[in-house]
């Protein structure tokens, strides 16, 4: 089975990613407002009702805007965990599925995924981990101030990783922002810097993963080529897949997961 993984668009004004199986379609957070969202699916050929299952990491507008309205339109099942939907005022079983952290969660017949805790302010905010077919496995993840030994274990053997790339150290610290935001941006329950987005994917670096896109990119304290060069220093020697950066404006290609011959990046 292949794992078709097109990101919709990221970053603080949004989130969402589809990933389609052929019978199934999810879209791990829906942080676009629910026309924007409709439009982005409608440039892949998708219309909501085609949607089967919206996953939401956390509470945080930019991941969570319309998922609920989305889910009621789409007739979509909405899962979170159970933290997140009481922040959100879903109420588990009517409006939301709710799963327990580190349990795996069957959503159609050929694809699971596991929600893993990661530290991002007061939200309970989860790493996703799929699992599709032959066991091919696959991480989604932003808006964390680190990994913790948890994660690095869930992301040994992934295909594919999407993660974010928030901000370039320099930028940030020489930005007009006030010293408690960069303190908080920075912190532990903040965001990925570039840096420690290459160090982590050096870590966890395998000769199988095909292919990273990095999310999340701050306007304010990023740029695609920072982020995108300083991802390769960490890891250059050891990778041979595809490097992508996911913009706000998706989308813009797709990745597939699973699929025998050579071509795995596509323009939409
Ligand atoms: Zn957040
Ligand atoms: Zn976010």
């Amino acid at each position: 089975m292949t794992l078709k993984i097109t990101h919709l668009g990221s970053g603080s004004k949004g989130n969402a990613t589809l990933l389609s199986t052929g019978d199934n379609n999810i879209l791990i957070d829906c942080g676009f407002s629910l026309k924007q969202t409709e439009k982005k699916l409608e440039i892949v050929g998708l219309k909501g009702n085609d949607i089967d299952a919206i996953i939401v990491t956390h509470n945080h507008g930019d991941h969570s805007n319309s998922a609920e309205r989305a889910s009621k339109r789409w007739n979509a099942e909405l899962h979170c965990n159970i933290e997140t939907a009481i922040k959100m005022g879903w109420e588990p079983i009517s409006t939301c599925r709710t799963f327990n952290n580190l349990d795996r969660v069957e959503c159609g017949d050929e694809f699971s995924f596991i929600g893993v805790p990661i530290p991002h302010d007061k939200a309970d905010n989860v790493a996703i981990i799929t699992n599709s077919g032959k066991g091919e496995k696959a991480a989604f993840l932003t808006d964390l101030g680190e990994a913790t030994m948890e994660l690095k274990k869930h992301l040994e053997g992934c295909r594919h990783i999407s993660i974010e790339a928030n901000y370039d150290q320099k930028k940030l610290f020489m930005s007009s922002y006030p010293e408690t935001l960069k303190r908080r941006i920075s912190g532990r329950g903040g965001h990925l810097s570039n840096f420690q987005t290459g160090k982590i994917l050096s870590e966890v670096m395998h000769s199988k993963l095909d292919s990273i896109v990095l999310c999340h990119l701050s306007e304010k304290n990023n740029a695609p080529h920072l982020a995108e060069s300083e991802i390769l220093y960490h890891i250059d020697d050891n990778y041979n897949g595809d490097i992508a950066i996911s913009r706000q404006e998706g989308p813009e290609f797709s990745h597939y997961l699973g699929q025998e011959d050579k071509e795995k990046i596509k323009v939409v």
